[in-house]
């Protein structure tokens, strides 16, 4: 989980945003999502949410960082959304002051939004002294969007359904990743009806985890991980966004051993062989001057998971 820590009436929890190295798209269900077949993965790029007491029934929230501008109102704030579920569901007569410090790029497909949801449940849940449990609030996660119970938990997970039904994995080794932003966002929902619009219903099979990706985190073998890589969202996303083609052939050309949108993009996620393969790949995106940041991060990320909750 998120690393957490408090000092009196002051909560603050960093929580990592997260790549997925597999996104395989199934048939829209009925109730409109995808059933996916996903294997999530933190990374070592982190927001970090402090929550403080404010009066009864009030949530307010303050966002900083580079991306701060995008953030939309605050009623919409996902961040703001978990803390009033929280407390309608436990304490009715809780508020809190929420200060967001954005490290996660937005509307990046890094899972920021989620993120800082997962961190205001996980603060404010130790700042009104619930202590609810993580089945409970891992539950109220899932409510509030699918990428949210993996931000909460953090590490390493296969994620099935709309990527809220989460197993575990056990990762001992740490694999080294680029990171390419872009200066522009794109919108999750938009890529999911291209899709759509792509693949007719019947032609899309049930998802599955591909072959050997899995064995190949567990070995801790990156030339044998990036060649099971697989973003089944890259097609209507490159379809909306060409550019980002020239961000991914770019990665081939440095020398990269894979690369895959992160999510449903526009961040692009390199892998390389280790630390120094990684810097040598930065500094080469950076001599483009592809993209708009890079960053060098480890996955999965060492942000002090698993550790949350009261203590
Ligand atoms: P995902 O991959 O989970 O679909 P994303 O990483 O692509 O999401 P987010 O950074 O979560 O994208 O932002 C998606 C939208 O959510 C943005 O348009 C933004 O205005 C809104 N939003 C709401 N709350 C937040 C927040 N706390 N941080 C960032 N964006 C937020």
């Amino acid at each position: 989980m998120a690393e957490s820590a408090s000092t009196g009436e002051r909560v603050r929890v960093r929580v990592p945003g997260k790549i997925n190295l597999a996104l395989c798209v199934g048939p829209r269900r009925p109730d409109g999502f995808h059933d996916l077949a996903t294997v999530f993965q933190s990374v070592s790029l982190a927001d970090e949410l402090t929550a403080t007491p404010a009066p009864a029934g009030v949530v307010t929230v303050e966002v900083a960082g580079a991306d701060a501008a995008l953030v939309g109102p605050a009623e919409d704030n996902l961040a703001v959304r978990a803390a009033r579920l929280l407390a309608a569901t436990y304490a009715p007569d809780a508020g809190a002051h929420l200060q967001i410090v954005k490290g996660i790029p937005v509307a990046g497909g890094m899972a920021g939004g989620s993120a800082d949801a997962a961190a205001a449940l996980l603060a404010c849940d130790r700042l009104w002294g619930l202590d609810v449990g993580t089945e409970a609030l891992l539950d109220l996660a899932a409510r509030l969007g699918s990428d949210v119970p993996f931000t909460a938990m953090g590490g390493t997970a296969v994620g099935h359904g709309r990527g809220e039904r989460l197993r575990p994995v056990r990762v001992d080794h740490v694999f080294h990743w680029v990171l390419v932003t872009s200066g522009t966002g794109l919108s999750t929902p938009a890529v999911f009806r291209r899709f759509d619009e792509l693949h007719p219903p019947q032609d899309v099979a049930d998802p599955q985890i591909p072959d050997g990706l899995l064995e190949a985190l567990q070995a801790g073998d990156p030339v044998a991980l990036a060649a099971t890589l697989r973003n089944d969202l890259a097609e209507p996303a490159l379809d909306l966004r060409p550019d980002l083609g020239a961000t991914l052939g770019a990665g081939t050309e440095l020398g990269a051993l894979g690369g895959l949108l992160s999510g449903s993009g526009p961040t692009c996620a390199f892998l390389a062989a280790d630390a120094e393969h990684a810097r040598a790949l930065a500094d080469g995106f950076r001599t483009r001057g592809v993209g708009r940041d890079i960053h060098v991060v480890e996955a999965p990320g060492s942000i002090g998971f698993p550790h949350a909750g009261r203590g």
